[in-house]
């Protein structure tokens, strides 16, 4: 045993191989990195040559460097590879939370690219030469969009609200209907938002009713601001009653000093409603109807990036541009690229607005989805026979507690492996794809929707189902 482990090359003698200079150049590590990676190598083959677990040539035989380099080169990669990595998103599912949300437009990313390779007039005003806000290029383009007074953007909309009540609400009274007291995914409830911004919650009305005079009633001295909150992923169905925003608005124009704030959540840019696709409000409707300030997502329907912007009276948005913990919740370069490119689509108009890949995924239609299945099943058969697929009538869901009412319909392309299970299946094209595949499961069938995969996605799938392994 001993004298199989002395034959195992030192480490300088192995540095000069031609090898090691290959795997150098393929992974773009320096020798350094890449030599202490080759010392966890050799250890591991000693572990397992002691433990009697090796199964590769022994060292001395022939093949054994060669057994080694390929070792070195895999765990070289993996070692020094992204753990964040792009996957497919075949579960129709538009706004995936867990998959990164909204996909960014062309236009925004290119505007990312430009700003985060140069310079830019970031906080510089190119006309006086002098220090200027990063708030200003986002904030003409959202008063245009949104017909809003003024506006800025804060890291996301958690942050945003945050920053509503903290700045204008500190040590006052919040109304909030009972029945809006939401948790949004990842843990984000209203009461605790609020609890930490320091602004009192006054919870009025029922679960499912709340009335003009529960609102009428709560009103005190102490109170500072009237906050509607979108339910987004909940929705309370049946005997079911809120104050629409309209009579909110006029409510609380009978109030001094007290501000009627709307969380909106996703916030459309963009008119579904004309489409047939739920009952969402467009931004410009809501800040028309008279409201004070408005918080909503940059990656959610819009379909820019993360973040959270806030619109509604200048003076409200001055004083919160002002406070000090704008500069805690403040969006970098490249979050603001990506959102003004996003904007500048919508202020394009209906061409552009259909390019953005949220927008699009969600206007698109089943007959497009149907046909592309076909497609792609009969490519797939032509390239393998391991698969029986089936393409049935299904729905896709909006996502990111976006719309939960609303029920896309949608083709699915349903499909049964010769000798794996859907679960053993949807494993291997989670971790063995590349890149990663993620459809959904049902009744042990993969299912794949091809309302959120783009075409030369379909060509990566195509790809990675003929090449499943079923060693
Ligand atoms: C999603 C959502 C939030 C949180 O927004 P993020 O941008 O994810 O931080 C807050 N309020 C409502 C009503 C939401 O739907």
């Amino acid at each position: 045993m001993k004298e199989t482990l002395q034959m195992i090359p030192p480490v300088h003698e192995l540095q000069h191989h031609p090898q090691f200079a290959d795997i150098v150049k393929q992974t773009r590590l320096d020798t350094v990195q890449l030599t202490k990676q080759l010392k966890i190598v050799i250890e591991e083959i000693r572990k397992a040559i002691l433990q009697g677990n090796w199964n590769g040539p022994l060292p001395g035989t022939a093949g054994f460097i060669e057994e080694l380099f390929q070792l070195l080169l895999k765990s070289a990669t993996k070692e020094f590879s992204f753990t964040l990595k792009r996957v497919i998103n075949a579960t129709g599912t538009i706004l995936h939370t867990n998959l990164g949300r909204a996909r960014l437009s062309k236009t925004a990313i290119s505007h990312v690219v430009e700003t985060a390779e140069n310079y830019s007039n970031l906080e510089y005003r190119l006309d006086q030469g002098e220090r200027g806000s990063r708030h200003s290029h986002i904030e003409a383009l959202l008063t245009k969009i949104t017909g809003a007074e003024a506006a800025m953007v804060v890291n996301n909309n958690a942050a945003a609200v945050y920053l509503v009540l903290r700045a204008l609400a500190e040590n006052k009274e919040v109304v909030v209907s009972r029945g809006q007291l939401v948790e949004i995914g990842g843990s984000f409830r209203i009461s605790s938002i609020m609890k930490e911004s320091g602004a009192r919650l006054v919870e009025i009305g029922t679960t499912n009713k709340t009335h003009l005079y529960d609102y009428e009633n709560a009103i005190t001295p102490d109170t500072a601001m009237i906050m509607k909150v979108h339910t987004s992923n909940f929705k309370v169905i049946g005997f079911a009653e809120t104050v629409p925003t309209a009579e909110l608005v006029q409510f609380t124009k009978t109030l001094d000093d007290v501000i009627y704030y709307e969380d909106l959540g996703s916030g459309a840019l963009f008119d579904f409603r004309q489409h047939g696709i739920g009952e969402e409000p467009v931004v410009k409707e809501v800040i028309a109807m008279g409201t004070d300030i408005v918080t909503f997502s940059g990656d959610k329907l819009l379909g820019g990036p993360q973040a959270g912007i806030i619109a509604g009276k200048k003076t409200f948005i001055d004083r919160l541009k002002k406070h000090q913990l704008a500069r805690v919740v403040r969006v970098d370069k490249m979050t603001l690229a990506a959102l003004e490119g996003t904007l500048l689509d919508y202020a394009r108009g209906e061409k552009a607005i259909r390019n953005i890949p949220t927008i699009r995924d969600l206007l698109r239609s089943v007959n497009e989805i149907d046909e592309r299945s076909h497609a792609f099943v009969t490519k797939l058969l032509q390239k393998t026979t391991i698969f029986e697929a089936n393409i049935f009538p299904d729905v896709s869901q909006v996502g990111g507690g976006t719309m939960p009412e609303v029920q896309l319909p949608t083709m699915v392309i349903a499909l049964r492996h010769q000798s794996l299970t859907a679960e053993q299946l949807s494993r291997k094209l989670r971790i063995e794809a590349k890149p990663a595949i993620i459809g959904r499961i049902q009744k042990d069938e993969f299912l794949l929707d091809l309302r959120t995969v783009s075409k030369e996605e379909e060509e990566l799938i195509l790809e990675a189902l003929a090449n499943i392994e079923t060693h």
